[in-house]
This record gives C-alpha cells, structure tokens and sequence, in this order.
C-alpha cells in the first residue's frame, strides 16, 4: 500500500518528534491526542525544533513551510480512519496501547499498518487484540527523534515479511537507519541499556562511589557521551522502574531485579530531570 497519509497517536515528547519527521519527509500527517493543551504544547515543540533546524542550516525555509503545511491535528481517534499508516506513540500503558490497537483496528482501512513506539510492550501481546497481527509491528524511534537515527524495528510472532519492508523503506525516507530485532522484553536497546544502568544504581547504594565518579568512568573509559546515571535522569526514573521491571517479570531472572535505591527515588517522586531532583539536582 502507497503511505502518502501519516497517522500519530500522542502529541508528547515522541509523538511530536516522530510527526514532525514524517511531516519534513513530505508525509501528510494527522498528530492526535486527547487534548488541546497537549496538542498545542506538540505544536509548540516541534515549530521550534523546526526553528533550531532552519537556524542552524539544516533545513530550508521552504522545507520548514511546507513541514507546518503538512501537520493537521485531531482530538479523535475517528479522525484517523483514512490514514495509510499509523505510529502509536501514546502514554507507555499496556491497557491503554491494548485499546487504542482494538479501535484502530476497527476504524481503519483494511491492510493499513498499525505501529507502536512502545519501549517496553510486547508487540505480539498488541497485535493478539487486532484481526490485523501480522501487520503490526514495532517502530521504536530514540529520543530526541530529529536528531537520533536509530529506529528499532520490532517484529512480533506474526508480524509478515511486507510489513517489515514497508516500515525499513519508511525510516529510509525519514533518513532514519532501521535495526531489524524480534519481539522479546525490552527489544535490544532497553535489554542492554537498563541493566547497565540498574548496575550503576547498585554501585551507587553500595558505596562503591560517588555519583559523579561513576559517571565519569563510564565516560572517560568506555567513550560514553553522558554517564549512566545522568542518562537515568534524562530517560526519567519512573521509566527507567517500569522498564525493569518488564525484563523482570517477562524474562523471569533475578539478574533484571530493579535496585532498591531506585524503587526508593521513584516512591519519593525523585523522577529526574522532569521533576527537577533525580541523581542530580536541575532547574526546573
Ligand atoms: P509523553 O508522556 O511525553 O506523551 C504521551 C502522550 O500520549 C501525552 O501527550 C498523552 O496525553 C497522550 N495520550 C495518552 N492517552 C492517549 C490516547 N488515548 N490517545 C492519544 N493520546 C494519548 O510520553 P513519551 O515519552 O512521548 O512516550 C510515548 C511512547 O514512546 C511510550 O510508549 C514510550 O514508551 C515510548 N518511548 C519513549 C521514549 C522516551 O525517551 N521518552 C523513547 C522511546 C520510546
């Protein structure tokens, strides 16, 4: 099927990233969520990454014009019903993803792919609600979208060998480079990023060293651009918690158990950057 219409669901942090690099490949793009404030704060967003792009000489005035022109929003799922193509980028909430997935099955064209940008559900799980599985698949962009390439393809049991082709030739077109990778807890990146960090955590509860010392190590010796527990903070402790705990519970070994010093930090509200006291302390 020809994708010439884009369908976003989430206007947040990855949802506005993800609309605005379909809308500057030349993608038609509808960007939905459940309010006004959050699609204006979308908007908000991505008019000034444009901004920054333009500023810095990586895209046109004409390229910058005709990306706005090509955004619409929507506070409708029903809005969606004749896109091509659809990245699911909503709150990370297996009951919420699960029903998003049922009504877009029901409202959308038949054969039209349904993805997700989930850092952590299993796409199998997602796909089981649909009468469409083998056209659901992982689409796990990197935060910030603009700028990072990495686009984990994530193929659930059924997923179809079109369908993976499809969606590998749409991040060629965003300029992307898509990383093919199977259906299992935490993918790839979140498999081996958050172990490394909950180890660091543990390092930092024992007493191994101090917070800036760790993260300086990670740096200096292993060629890191920002230490493990910075990038906790950035990635939000909460997140960081909940993805764990998905290694933990789906793959049943102790190794994924989340460190109590986290569990404590998120109980505390300490969430990291967002909430201005993680690892570190920010300006809010
Ligand atoms: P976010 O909180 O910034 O944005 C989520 C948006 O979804 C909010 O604006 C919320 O109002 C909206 N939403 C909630 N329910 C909705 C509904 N029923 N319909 C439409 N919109 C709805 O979260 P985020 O960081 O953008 O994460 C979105 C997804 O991307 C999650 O699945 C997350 O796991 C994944 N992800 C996040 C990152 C990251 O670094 N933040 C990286 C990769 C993947």
């Amino acid at each position: 099927m020809q994708v010439s219409k884009v369908g976003v669901i989430g206007a947040g942090t990855m949802g506005s990233g993800i609309a605005q690099v379909f809308a500057v490949a030349g993608y038609k793009v509808l960007m939905m969520d459940i309010k006004q404030e959050f699609i204006d704060r979308g908007m908000n967003t991505i008019r000034k990454s444009l901004e920054r792009m333009r500023t810095k000489g990586a895209i046109t005035q004409e390229k910058e014009s005709a990306a706005l022109y090509n955004l619409k929003t929507a506070l409708s799922l029903d809005e969606l019903k004749d896109v091509d193509f659809v990245v699911e980028a909503a709150t990370e909430d297996k009951k919420l993803k699960l029903d998003i997935f049922t009504k877009l099955d029901n409202l959308c064209k038949p054969g039209v792919i349904l993805s997700s940008n989930t850092s952590s559900i299993s796409i199998t799980e997602i796909a089981a609600v649909t009468k469409r599985p083998s056209k659901i698949i992982g689409m796990h962009f990197m935060n910030p979208v603009p700028v990072m390439k990495l686009v984990e393809i994530v193929r659930g049991l059924v997923t179809d060998d079109e369908t993976v082709n499809v969606v590998k030739e749409l991040c060629v077109k965003l300029e992307k480079t898509p990383v093919l990778v199977n259906d299992y807890p935490g993918f790839v990146a979140n498999r081996i990023l958050l172990p490394m960090i909950n180890e660091a955590i543990y390092s930092l509860m024992e007493g191994v060293a101090t917070k800036e010392a760790i993260d300086e190590v990670m740096k200096l010796g292993m060629n890191h651009p920002m230490g493990p527990l910075a990038l906790a903070d950035l990635i939000g402790l909460d997140v960081c918690l909940a993805i764990l705990n998905v290694l933990h519970d789906g793959l049943g070994d102790p190794k994924y158990r989340p460190c109590p010093l986290l569990k404590k930090m998120v109980s505390a509200g300490h969430l990291g950057r967002k909430t201005g006291q993680g690892f570190y302390t920010y300006n809010k």
